[in-house]
């Protein structure tokens, strides 16, 4: 099988530590970061790895400028925006936000990197698609070519970054000598999850992928994740097709919804940075390694024996309110 082609930006492979404290703390189990919040500085995170491939798709197509969408503090914007600055393209973004939104983390980001930005309100962004279309046509008649990249960059494309990823991981595997029983990530807008599960299913290797969502529910994001695996069967020719059994997405770890933390959420981040001096973010990788130590606790997992958590990144989604969540400990 032929991967599309993808663009040099990260810096890869990214490490894979061992926790080795939280480890001996849970007992029975190693746990393993693979530190995909690494893959650089101005584009840290897992959506760089996505871009990689969507960016190549849209300069091989003759695009000068791409287009995404987010929340006001997406990382995957942000990413966007970097990727765009350091390649030479233009960058347009719509943010679901209002006026009150205060300049900083990624929205400050997109910004710096020169990036066009619409603020539009939550009801404007429901119509999200015909926004970007707007966009594209607009531009194109300016002479200019918009290329749209869905939220997240989770599409056929994107999930390519993540079957690279495992490629990665396979190899890692081999020179630490370890096998990484279960493969764990966070389910945003499912483009991480999908592309390990692609790859997994496609070199037959024996990991149980598991994805733990941080907002909507288990049935959503199966079907978002079927949607993506389709869309890669059309970039391999391959006939990858995926029962909702076969996803296994762990449900509950939400929380109070998108973009909003609990107490135990901020502790336990408070916890594993105090414990192995590594930063979770608070709407991503702390909700969903939360979930991941609950389940452990609980027993759920006790048949696997060496877990690879990605740690997905977020470092500039931290926001006043949740620093001053911080201040209180
Ligand atoms: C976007 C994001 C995720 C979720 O990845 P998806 O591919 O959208 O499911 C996880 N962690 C961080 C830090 C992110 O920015």
């Amino acid at each position: 099988m032929e991967m599309p082609r993808k663009l040099t930006i990260a810096n890869l492979p990214t490490n894979i530590e061992h926790l080795k404290r939280l480890s001996s703390e849970l007992g029975n189990v190693d746990i393993y970061l693979k530190r995909d919040d690494q893959t650089g500085t101005e584009v840290s995170g897992n959506k760089i790895r996505k871009l990689e491939f969507a960016i190549a798709e849209a300069i091989d197509n003759g695009y000068d400028t791409l287009i995404t969408c987010g929340a006001v503090q997406s990382n995957h914007a942000r990413a966007t925006a970097a990727a765009a600055a350091k390649i030479g393209l233009k960058c347009h973004l719509i943010l679901r936000g209002s006026n009150e939104d205060v300049f900083e983390g990624n929205y400050f980001l997109d910004g710096l990197f020169g990036a066009s930005i619409d603020i539009v309100g939550s009801d404007d962004f429901n119509n999200i698609d015909e926004l970007l279309k707007n966009k594209q046509a607009e531009l194109e008649s300016k002479g200019r070519k918009g290329y749209i990249l869905p939220i997240g960059a989770s599409n056929g494309i994107g999930g390519f970054g993540y079957f690279h990823a495992m490629n990665e991981i396979l190899e890692q595997e081999k020179a630490l000598g370890i096998h990484f029983d279960a493969i764990v990530t966070t389910v945003g807008s499912a483009g991480t999850f999908a592309g390990l599960l692609y790859a997994n299913t496609f070199t037959k290797n024996d990991a149980v992928v598991y994805g733990i969502n941080i907002s909507a529910d288990r049935e959503y994001f199966a079907d978002e994740t079927k949607k993506i695996i389709a869309e890669m069967n059309e970039y391999t020719g391959e006939n990858i097709s995926l029962s909702y059994d076969e996803i296994p997405i762990i449900d509950g770890y939400a929380g109070r919804g998108y973009g909003l933390s609990t107490k135990e959420e901020i502790d336990f981040i408070k916890y594993i940075a105090s414990l192995e001096g590594v930063a979770l973010d608070p709407v991503y990788t702390g909700k969903a390694f939360y979930g991941l130590y609950n389940e452990i606790k609980k027993g759920n997992l006790s048949n696997h024996k060496n877990i690879l958590f990605i740690h997905t990144g977020g470092i500039f989604g931290w926001k006043a309110e949740q620093r001053d969540i911080i201040k209180n400990f």
